[in-house]
């Protein structure tokens, strides 16, 4: 089952004609993860063919505008679907209230969407499913600001010739051992590693708006597509400082001291007409890499 990323927008503080206000959407068998919500999101999901109704759990990273946006007018569009459930959407501590003040600045009725607002308060895992874990880091970013990693579990897949060798029959009780558990069929006490090969998760991390600090690690260690930042090229990096943001060069050392597989760089400072020279000095560090543009498609 692929993983599938799709951009929505790849532009800091303000939108250009190209590229609009952060967020990502990450599809997962039935979960869908919007990654922040950025003024107009909902819209380039429809120009993206996303049906909102698909998003399971929104994931802020921290309450700049620019990756926030787009909340009020998204969550007025899916109380006027028919999304079945409740919406979780974690964030940051201060995150209750934020949306609280945004959904009391205009007419909407709680009712027709029930939310639920979890807000990160430890690092590590924040919570699992049968088939992933999100994890989560604390970033520096001057407010509260939060970095997500999407770890896949680790499956079992079920030799056909091992299970016929074994003279064993196949039925739901294969569901367990692809799981990864031990267990008694027929008499005879069975061990995944028996009649399975361990196929190992792969990892998504997404780094949003941050200074240079230990968290980044955890994020990107592994990870087979690590999204981050890179608002600034090096010559500017005395305004990265200020801002708290990252340049190429960070970013693309953090790849390649961390065993990343593949870096996708976002977040793109206005000054910048193209991404070329950001590209150029990111591949000088870091050989795996591109900028995303709005609408770009990954499949891991
Ligand atoms: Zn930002
Ligand atoms: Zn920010």
């Amino acid at each position: 089952m692929n993983i599938e990323i799709v951009f929505l927008g790849t532009s800091a503080m303000v939108p250009t004609k190209e590229r609009n206000h952060s967020a990502v959407f990450l599809t997962y068998q039935n979960e869908g993860l919007l990654l922040d919500c950025g003024e107009g999101a909902q819209r380039q999901m429809r120009i993206a063919d996303i049906k909102l109704t698909k998003i399971t759990r929104i994931l802020i990273s921290h309450w700049h505008g620019d990756h926030v946006l787009g909340l009020p007018g998204l969550l007025q569009s899916l109380a006027a679907s028919q999304y079945s459930g409740t919406l979780e959407i974690y964030g940051p501590k201060g995150s209750k209230k934020f949306l609280e003040n945004v959904l009391s600045s205009f007419v909407y009725s709680e009712e027709r969407l029930p939310i639920k607002v979890i807000e990160v308060s430890k690092e590590g895992l924040l919570f699992d499913t049968k088939t992933f874990e999100i994890h989560a880091y604390f970033l520096s970013h001057g407010i509260p600001c939060i970095g997500y990693s999407f770890i896949e579990k680790a499956r079992w897949k079920i030799s056909v010739q091992k299970l016929r060798k074994m003279k064993l029959k196949e039925g739901s009780w294969l569901n367990d051992i692809q799981a990864g558990q031990t267990i008694t069929i027929e008499g005879k006490k069975i061990a995944p590693e028996d009649i399975a090969t361990k196929i190992e998760g792969r990892k998504i991390g997404w780094i949003a708006d941050t200074a240079p600090c230990e968290s980044l690690n955890y994020i990107a260690q592994d990870a087979d597509i690590l999204i981050c930042e890179a608002t600034f090229h090096s010559l500017h990096e005395e305004k990265g400082e200020e801002y708290n943001h990252l340049t190429a060069k960070q970013s693309a050392l953090l790849a390649s001291r961390n065993n990343t597989k593949k870096l996708v760089l976002t977040h793109f400072s206005q000054r910048y007409k193209t991404t070329d020279e950001i590209l150029e000095e990111a591949q000088h560090y870091f050989d795996q890499v591109v900028c995303a543009y709005d609408f770009m498609k990954i499949k891991v």
